[in-house]
């Protein structure tokens, strides 16, 4: 018989350091984020999320922890464990959150909880916990069950919640209640009854020397596009995504048809992963892949098929536009990721990609698969427009998203918790 352990698992990192991007960020900036970092060395951190590999969380997480470790935190970084029903439950929370209606049973609530009851069994102390997303947002409530829990604890919401089915944000806006503070990546996104104080808004970012940002010599993103049968002499419009409704890879199809009708030699690459809390990632990859037909200008890859980081770079790398048509968007790593390789953005019009894709400046937004074919062969058309644009695109990202400007964020808010805020003398 096999026995499931429901325990938080510890996500092994190699370490990292943060001298590793001077050259690529203004010294001043490197030397003031070591020097805030300072008095809280030694502090002990603890990250949750629901999975290590697959989305922007994991993504995130897999450089922000060494890399506060390099700052002078012992930092550990969890993910829970959990049943198919689980998952079941939180992905459908999930996209209740984003606006999908779905009826509630007392069930799911309870195979929520519970699980997350089973992941609170041998709890250890830490100075400072972030708890990620909704999935593991329960444990810090079921640990006050038993008594005054220590540390500050941070709740962490990476999704849009603008338009939250108000059921879903019922069931979930209770555990969120006991957080000392809570951050958002846009201020629109923040619900009535969350926590009013520490109430932090900061968008994530990217690690650029990470295998999927780091630059790539030319033949290799060419030995990539060859290796996957994408002709790199004809061009290419490239999705980076998992298969999942809010990404709308169908509308991704149907927009790509639309600019093939002027570009008939136009290639459609959709790449997506198949994260382990995302059950749906099957269900919608034969989806796409029914839409696709028998199209041979359209390549449909993932990462059991060996798309892993450095080739997602040399995807994003090698391709003529990017588009991330998503209508719903917490932020939009995948946009980040493709801005910083200056390419120009066609981005849907919603959420975390309106930080990034400043219409006409970096890329444009977009409503409909219409519009998103029209400005696909409109960047098709003029190489220059997606030169200059891309350039903006990397600077705006430069400037903005890029992980010492997220560490500095999370150093702000731990010495705010902390009763050391920067600035204060
Ligand atoms: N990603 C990947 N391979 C894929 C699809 C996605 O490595 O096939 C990565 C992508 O590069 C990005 C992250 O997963 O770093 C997705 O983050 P994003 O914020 O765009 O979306 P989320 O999946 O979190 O909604």
């Amino acid at each position: 018989m096999w026995i499931q352990w429901h325990v938080l698992t510890t996500v092994p990192l190699a370490p990292r350091s943060i001298e590793e991007f001077r050259g690529i960020v203004r010294d001043e900036v490197l030397d003031q984020l070591v020097s805030d970092a300072r008095p809280l060395a030694g502090a002990r951190v603890l990250h949750v999320n629901a999975t290590a590999y697959g989305g922007g969380v994991a993504e995130i997480l897999s450089w922000l922890v060494p890399l506060k470790r390099d700052l002078g935190f012992e930092v550990d970084w969890k993910v829970v464990t959990g049943t198919d029903a689980f998952f079941g439950v939180t992905k459908a929370m999930h996209n209740a959150l984003q606006g999908k209606q779905h009826s509630w049973t007392p069930e799911e609530v309870s195979t929520w909880v519970e699980q997350n009851r089973l992941n609170t069994i041998a709890w250890e102390p830490y100075d400072f916990v972030v708890i990620h997303d909704p999935q593991p947002a329960p444990i810090l409530g079921l640990l006050k069950e038993s008594g005054p829990v220590a540390g500050h604890w941070l709740w962490r919401c990476h999704i849009d919640l603008t338009d939250a089915q108000p059921e879903a944000w019922d069931i979930l806006c209770p555990w969120v209640e006991h957080y000392d503070a809570t951050i958002w990546t846009m201020p629109q996104y923040v619900r009535k009854g969350a926590p009013t104080s520490n109430l932090f808004v900061v968008p994530p970012a990217i690690d650029p020397n990470s295998p999927k940002n780091t630059a790539l010599p030319e033949e290799e993103v060419a030995r990539v596009y060859a290796r996957f049968g994408v002709d790199r002499t004809r061009p290419v419009m490239l999705q980076v995504s998992r298969f999942d409704p809010w990404k709308d890879p169908l509308g991704v199809i149907d927009a790509y048809r639309v600019a093939r009708r002027t570009h008939p030699q136009l290639q459609l690459v959709l790449v997506g992963s198949m994260a382990d809390d995302d059950p749906e990632g099957w269900e919608w990859l034969g989806l796409v892949k029914n839409h696709a037909g028998e199209d041979p200008g359209i390549t449909i890859l993932s990462n059991l098929d060996g798309v892993g980081n450095v080739e997602v770079n040399a995807f994003q790398r090698g391709a003529t536009v990017v588009v991330q048509k998503s209508v719903r968007e917490g932020f939009g790593l995948v946009v980040t990721e493709a801005l910083w390789k200056a390419k120009p953005v066609v981005g849907g019009d919603t959420g975390g990609i309106t930080l990034q894709v400043l219409d006409g400046e970096t890329g444009y937004l977009v409503k409909t698969v219409r519009e998103c074919g029209e400005r696909v062969a409109e960047l098709l058309d003029d190489e220059g427009l997606r030169d200059r644009m891309g350039q903006a695109g990397r600077e705006h990202v430069r400037e903005h998203f890029l992980l010492t400007r997220y560490l500095g964020d999370y150093v702000r808010m731990m010495r705010h918790l902390a009763g050391m805020p920067l600035g204060a003398s």
